[in-house]
């Protein structure tokens, strides 16, 4: 019996906080990635991006052969309609090739004044069933952005009602709310979720307090620290990569805007190589239905920080077991130690304190294990030796073996080194 033909690949969309991001996310292999403009999209205190910025990430990304959508997913008071108009016609004037919606005034206004920019539809619209899709689908949207409160049967049943694209979260934080819908922020500290400036309350440690006890905290579990009752693990659906690609999904998309530049190239860069591997499998011929993802790669994913991780709704209703309860993160087995900058000298932005003797990891874009060197030598931007290098510096190094490092390359080490 001949092989099922391979299926095509989906986009591995991962976010783009700000131009270096970006940068480092076409480095490590993404086919698309997600940004926002100053004002206007989900992530108020992302860095962001300038309209000069959005421009140079556009041509960056293009001359890579990387997509660009640009999110305006706030649900907007009045108040925020102002600038709306001129940004959604810049943004379609600087070549961005989707913008990402989710309040349909501002569906409204883009029809209007970026008449030729495809829309996806954001998560926070929540698209949790076929008939929700095809009403999307009938106003025009070319991709939704599914809630991630979906089982994988409910994704196969969407997937088989609409023709227009479709894009799963598969990695990132998680809310305790519906898909981001959520009032916490906005009620304990006044910064509004769904405006883009949520102050994370759901990650604060929680005690109980007797109302003629002031000041006197019980914790809720035991733990010295407190109580993290709302604290979701993060979603990582890496084990499930080849049924999300049996389903036909179009896009893959990574979450983070306002996480760092070493969470960008890991979590790209692993799903990359995870991609690539499916790919090769396919074109072996091994069907997607007896592909497990060898454990190498989630010897890989233990480098990223994390809270833990869930396959959330995928398979099954989530349960405690799903939160992280005992702390807000968990340890990380490597740290960031710094980026480079240029490959020839060796230039490299510290993210840690660097000495001569460090053992480092070289994240390469084209394979799955880093490649190992240590420290030689240490010197200045200006070629003067040095006996360490502090954090944001930038320095020259010298690593044995000597390895041509690409601007973009993130190098890590263990923490107590
Ligand atoms: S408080 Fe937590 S659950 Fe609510 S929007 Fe913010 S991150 Fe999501």
């Amino acid at each position: 019996m001949s092989a099922a033909p391979a299926l095509a690949l989906p986009e591995l969309l991962a976010p783009a906080g700000n131009l270096e991001k970006l940068k480092v996310a076409v480095h490590y292999g993404a086919d698309a990635v997600y940004l926002g403009g100053r004002q206007h999209s989900l992530r108020a205190r992302a860095a962001n991006f300038s309209e000069d910025e959005v421009r140079q990430g556009v041509a960056f990304a293009h001359a890579h052969g990387v997509r660009v959508y640009a999110a305006v997913n706030i649900f907007a008071h009045n108040r925020d309609l102002d600038g709306v108009a001129a940004s959604l016609a810049f943004l379609q004037e600087a070549g961005v090739d989707a913008c990402i919606v989710a309040d349909p005034g501002i569906l409204r206004l883009a029809r209007q004044h970026a008449p030729g920019m495809p829309l996806h539809l954001s998560t926070q619209m929540n698209v949790s069933n076929r008939e929700h899709a095809l009403f999307w689908q009938e106003q025009g949207l070319a991709r939704l952005n599914l809630a991630r409160e979906l089982g994988c049967e409910e994704i196969a049943a969407i997937r088989k009602a609409v023709r227009c694209g479709l894009e799963v979260f598969i990695h990132g934080a998680l809310c305790i709310a519906y898909s981001g819908r959520c009032l916490l922020s906005a009620y304990f500290t006044g910064r509004d979720a769904n405006r883009g400036d949520c102050a994370q309350p759901c990650r604060y440690s929680y005690a109980l307090v007797e109302e003629k006890r002031p000041g006197q905290y019980f914790p809720i579990e035991e733990d010295e620290r407190g109580a993290y009752v709302f604290n979701s693990k993060d979603l990582c659906l890496l084990g499930h990569l080849p049924v999300l690609v049996a389903l036909g999904v179009d896009a893959l998309k990574i979450e983070g805007r306002m996480k760092s530049v070493a969470y960008v190239a890991q979590t790209v860069h692993l799903y990359r190589q995870a991609l690539n591997w499916i790919g090769g499998q396919q074109a072996r011929g091994a069907g997607l239905e007896s592909l497990t993802m060898p454990a190498r790669f989630f010897a890989e994913l233990a480098n990223i920080g994390t809270r833990g991780h869930t396959d959330n709704f995928f398979l099954g209703q989530p349960d405690a077991d799903d939160m992280l309860h005992g702390s807000a993160r968990l340890a990380q087995s490597s740290v960031p130690a710094g980026i480079a900058r240029t490959a020839e000298p060796l230039l490299v932005e510290a993210r840690h304190t660097l000495v001569p003797g460090d053992r480092l990891e070289c994240l390469l874009p084209e394979r799955l294990q880093p490649l190992a060197a240590r420290i030689t030598a240490l010197h200045d931007a200006d070629g003067r030796p040095l006996a360490q290098a502090r954090p944001s510096q930038c320095v020259r190094l010298t690593l044995a073996p000597a390895v041509q490092l690409a601007p973009c390359t993130l190098l890590r080490k263990t923490p107590h080194r």
